[in-house]
């Protein structure tokens, strides 16, 4: 059961335990930032992390996040939509980011976004692409997900060194070819970083999205890294990042560098 609730600054913590939750299979809410004018691309908008990630990527800064512990306190969703109907008017919609949201029931998702949607709020969904047909199904409802910003991380061969997984990783490319063909927004991202995108690597990467839309490069910080071996792996320095940059636009239409 919910247990108590705040709100003050960019987040607040409403209290319900891990087992409260597991128990009725809710939506697992981390954190909530009231908003944000960088992440949803022209909209104005709240940001929910969502607990839990199928990846281990080395360099992640979210270890919070993807590994949750047994005591950790979420956020009751009652809380949430409580807060979202006091933004109507003020925020054009939600992001929806982890985490990686798309380890949660297809079920529950559909029902969270539906929810969200009806309040009148657009919803962006940050991904990694992996659960090919939970992306799929989603995508299939028609209007319940306005925006998808996929990672598109390494090459398909190094996705297992990245990630400690072993796996097929052929759906990343599946959730790309699905993002392309849908009528739903998007944009492809990828952290750059010498270990994974030298040389021919990063080529390799592009063929993977060839054509896309656009693609956000985001340079790689070796700052709180989930594997600490990846706070001692260097950086690319800006003027790689322009070269970089030229590059893609060899594969894609448009290619910008985020900060
Ligand atoms: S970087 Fe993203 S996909 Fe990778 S472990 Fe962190 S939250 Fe998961």
């Amino acid at each position: 059961m919910p247990r108590s609730g705040s709100c003050s600054g960019a987040f607040f913590v409403i209290r319900c335990s891990y087992q409260d939750l597991m128990i009725k299979r809710m939506i697992k809410i981390a954190g909530l930032q009231k908003m944000t004018l960088i992440d949803y691309p022209g909209k104005v908008a709240a940001i929910v992390f969502l607990a839990g990630c199928n990846f281990r990527c080395g360099y992640c800064h979210n270890s919070e996040l993807v590994q949750p512990d047994g005591e950790k306190d979420f956020f009751s969703e009652q809380d949430f939509f409580n807060f979202l109907k006091k933004r109507k008017g003020l925020l054009d919609g939600v992001c929806i980011t982890g985490g990686e949201p798309l380890c949660h029931e297809e079920k529950e998702l559909a029902e969270f976004f539906k929810k969200i949607k009806g309040l009148g709020f657009l919803i962006k969904l940050d991904t990694n692409g992996y659960n090919f047909l939970t992306l799929k199904n989603l995508v299939a409802k028609k209007g319940l997900i306005d925006y998808i910003a996929m990672d598109v991380k390494v090459p398909l061969d190094k996705y297992g060194e990245l990630t400690s997984l072993d796996g097929d990783f052929e759906n990343i490319q599946k959730s790309i070819d699905l993002i392309m063909k849908s009528d739903v927004d998007y944009e492809f991202r990828t952290t750059i970083l010498p270990k994974f995108h030298s040389g021919f690597e990063f080529e390799k990467l592009l063929c993977l999205i060839k054509e896309a839309k656009i693609l956000y490069l985001q340079n790689f910080r070796n700052r709180k890294t989930l594997d600490e071996k990846y706070g001692k792996e260097l950086a690319f320095k800006s003027g790689d990042l322009e070269r970089m940059k030229e590059l893609a636009l060899k594969f894609v239409k448009k290619c910008e560098i985020r900060n």
